[in-house]
C-alpha cells in the first residue's frame, strides 16, 4: 500500500463490480471513499432473488478468467478461497441445436478436438491451431494492453506494440477469422458464441477477440459454490474491509464540478468531494447527471453508439428434477443470423433466437429445495424494444415453448416461482442506456483507445469504471477497471501534488 491518497476524498457513484473495486483499491490508497448506490443491494447487475428456497443470480453466472478474481483478492492479501469454493465444469456447456442435434463440449482440449473432428474431417487439428493463436492473442491482449491498462492511442502505435501485434488479424471480423479454420457451421457457432460475453456479433466483433477461445478452452469455466452472489458478497466484504462507506438507497441526483472538486447531489446530502468515479453508465452520468456540455464529447455521440444487446429474463423455480439441461445449456438455431440482424441491424423481438439456460442447481443443491431446480434463461433481445406486458407473456410463451420442442424439457406445469426482467427493467432500474442488457457492445470502434477511458474528456477530477468503459465487459474486466480507476486517480494526485511544490 502507498497511501498516496491519504488525505483525498472519493465518491464512488453506483456498487457494481467496477465500483467496488474501485472503491476498495482506492481506500488501500489510501483516500477516503464513500459509495452511492441507488437500489437496496450492492453487486449492480449481478443481483440476487431468493424466493421459497430458490435462489437466482440474476445477471452473471460464468465464472472466467480466474486469475483476475485472485489478482482482485490478492492486491488486498486475501484469496478467494477464503470467501468461497471453485469448481470447474465440465462439460462446459450442452448445445441443443434447433434440428434436433446435440453437443457436449467438454473441457477438456482434446476431448474438444475429438467434438470438432467429429463434425468435419481435419477440425479436430485446426481446433488445435485454433486454440494456440487465441492463445497468442490472449498473451498480447492482456500482457500488452489490458492488464497494464493501456488503452490510449498512442500505446497501440508504439512499434514495439505495433511488432508483436503483427500476424493478428486486428481489424477483420470474428467470422472471417473463424472461417480461416472451420467451415461446418456448427462449429463455427461453437468459437463464435463466446463473443455474447462481450455483446457483440461475429460480424461486427474484430478478431481480437479471438482471444475468448483462450479463456473458454484454454482457461476453464468455472462455478463458485452459493452462485456469482457469493462473489459478489466477498468483494462487498473485501471493500467494507477497507473502510468504505457504503451507502445503498441513495441515489446520485447530480454531479457538479466545482474548484478543487466535484459535487455528489443526492436527496437529502451535498457533498464536495476531492474526485468523484462513476460505475454508473457514461451515457447516463453525461447526460442526466452532469450539466450539458461539461464533458467534451462530439454531438450525437452517445446516439452513435452501438449498444450490446438487452436481455429477456426468466428467473423460474421449477418443481422436480431436470436431468437432460447441465448447468450450462445453449440452444441454438443452425443458422442464427437472423437473431443477429434482429439485435443489430433491424431491431425486432427475435423468431427463432439462439438463448441460453443457467441451471446451477445441477451442481450446486444449496440454490435450490430439495428435488426442484433454479432455472434462469436469457435471450438476447435488441435495446430500445417496447417491451409491453403483452409482449413479454407472448415472448415467455414462445420461448418454454421452443424449450419443450428442442430439449424436451416442458417446464410450462412446473413452474412453482417466477420473475422476469427485461429492456425497461435494465433502462429503469440501473439507468443502461436504451436498456441494454451490457452497456457498450465491443465493436472496434468501441474498443481499447475508442471505448470511454477511467479519465473524463473535459473534467479532470471525473473518472470511469465498469463495463463501459475500458477494458470493458464482464466481472473480470470490471474488477480489473477498479484497479486501472485507482492507479489514474493516484497519478492525477501525485502529479498535482507536485506540480504544487515545483517552482
Ligand atoms: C444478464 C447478464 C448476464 C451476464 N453474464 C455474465 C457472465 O456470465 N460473466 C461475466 O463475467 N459477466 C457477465 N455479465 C456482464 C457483467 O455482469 C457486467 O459487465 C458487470 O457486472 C458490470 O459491472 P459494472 O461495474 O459496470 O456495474 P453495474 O453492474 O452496471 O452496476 C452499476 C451500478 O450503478 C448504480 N447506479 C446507476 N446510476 C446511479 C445513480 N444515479 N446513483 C447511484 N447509483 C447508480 C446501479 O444501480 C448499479 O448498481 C452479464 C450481465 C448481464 C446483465
Amino acid at each position: 500500500m502507498s497511501g498516496d491518497l491519504h488525505g483525498t476524498s472519493v465518491g464512488v457513484v453506483g456498487a457494481g463490480f467496477g465500483g467496488l473495486s474501485a472503491a476498495a483499491h482506492l481506500a488501500r490508497e489510501g483516500a477516503d471513499v464513500t459509495v452511492y448506490e441507488q437500489r437496496p443491494t450492492v453487486g449492480g447487475v449481478a443481483g440476487r432473488i431468493s424466493e421459497n428456497g430458490f435462489q437466482f443470480d440474476t445477471g452473471p453466472s460464468w465464472y472466467l478468467m480466474p486469475d483476475l478474481f485472485e489478482r482482485f483478492f490478492g492486491a488486498f492479501d486475501r484469496e478467494p478461497s477464503e470467501f468461497y469454493d471453485l469448481e470447474r465444469l465440465d462439460p462446459h456447456y450442452r448445445v441443443f441445436w434447433t434440428d434436433g442435434d446435440r453437443a457436449d463440449v467438454p473441457a477438456g482440449i482434446e476431448d474438444a478436438a475429438a467434438l470438432f473432428e467429429s463434425y468435419e474431417s481435419g477440425a479436430g487439428e485446426q481446433f488445435r491451431r485454433y486454440l494456440d493463436q487465441a492463445e497468442m492473442a490472449y498473451d498480447i491482449g492482456m500482457n500488452r494492453f489490458v492488464l497494464p491498462g493501456r488503452s490510449r492511442l498512442r500505446d497501440y502505435v508504439s512499434p514495439t506494440v505495433a511488432r508483436s501485434a503483427r500476424g493478428l488479424t486486428l481489424l477483420g471480423t470474428m467470422d472471417d477469422h473463424v472461417a480461416d479454420y472451420v467451415e461446418h457451421p456448427k462449429l463455427r457457432q461453437l468459437l463464435e458464441y463466446t463473443l455474447v460475453f462481450l455483446g457483440g456479433s461475429p460480424y461486427n466483433t474484430p478478431a481480437l477477440y479471438t482471444l475468448m477461445s483462450h479463456v473458454d478452452f484454454g482457461m476453464g469455466v468455472y462455478y463458485p459454490a452459493g452462485g456469482v452472489w457469493s462473489v459478489v458478497e466477498a468483494v462487498a466484504a473485501v471493500t467494507r474491509n477497507q473502510g468504505v462507506d457504503i451507502r445503498t438507497e441513495t441515489p446520485v441526483t447530480s454531479l457538479r464540478p466545482a474548484e478543487g472538486g466535484v459535487v455528489v447531489e443526492t436527496d437529502d446530502s451535498r457533498v464536495v468531494h476531492d474526485r468523484v468515479v462513476s460505475d454508473a453508465p457514461p451515457a447516463h452520468t453525461e447526460r442526466e447527471l452532469l450539466p450539458s456540455g461539461a464533458v467534451d464529447r462530439a454531438d450525437g455521440y452517445w446516439a452513435d453508439r452501438t449498444l450490446a444487446p438487452s436481455a429477456f429474463m426468466l428467473y423460474l423455480g421449477v418443481e422436480g428434477e431436470i436431468d437432460s439441461l447441465e448447468h450450462h445449456t445453449l440452444v441454438l438455431p443452425p443458422d442464427w443470423d437472423d437473431h443477429f440482424t434482429a439485435l443489430f441491424d433491424d431491431p425486432a423481438w427475435p423468431d427463432d433466437p439462439a438463448y441460453y439456460l443457467n441451471i446451477p442447481s445441477q451442481t450446486d443443491p444449496s440454490v435450490a429445495p430439495e428435488g426442484c431446480e433454479t432455472v434462469v434463461i436469457l435471450v438476447p433481445v435488441a435495446p430500445e424494444l417496447d417491451d409491453t406486458e403483452s409482449m413479454r407473456r407472448q415472448f415467455r410463451q414462445q420461448i418454454l415453448a421452443d424449450i419443450a420442442e428442442t430439449t424436451g424439457v416442458d417446464l410450462r406445469d412446473r413452474i412453482a416461482v417466477e420473475h422476469t426482467a427485461c429492456v425497461s427493467d435494465y433502462a429503469g432500474t440501473f439507468n443502461k442506456q436504451g436498456g441494454t442488457a451490457l452497456g457498450l457492445a465491443h465493436t472496434l470502434w468501441q474498443t481499447g483507445p475508442f471505448r470511454p477511458g477511467n479519465r473524463v474528456p473535459g473534467l479532470d477530477r471525473l473518472y470511469y469504471v465498469g463495463g463501459d468503459a475500458n477494458p470493458g465487459i464482464g466481472v473480470p474486466m470490471c474488477l480489473l477497471g477498479g484497479e486501472h480507476v485507482a492507479d489514474a486517480v493516484r497519478e492525477d494526485v501525485t502529479e498535482r501534488t507536485l506540480l504544487g511544490v515545483l517552482p
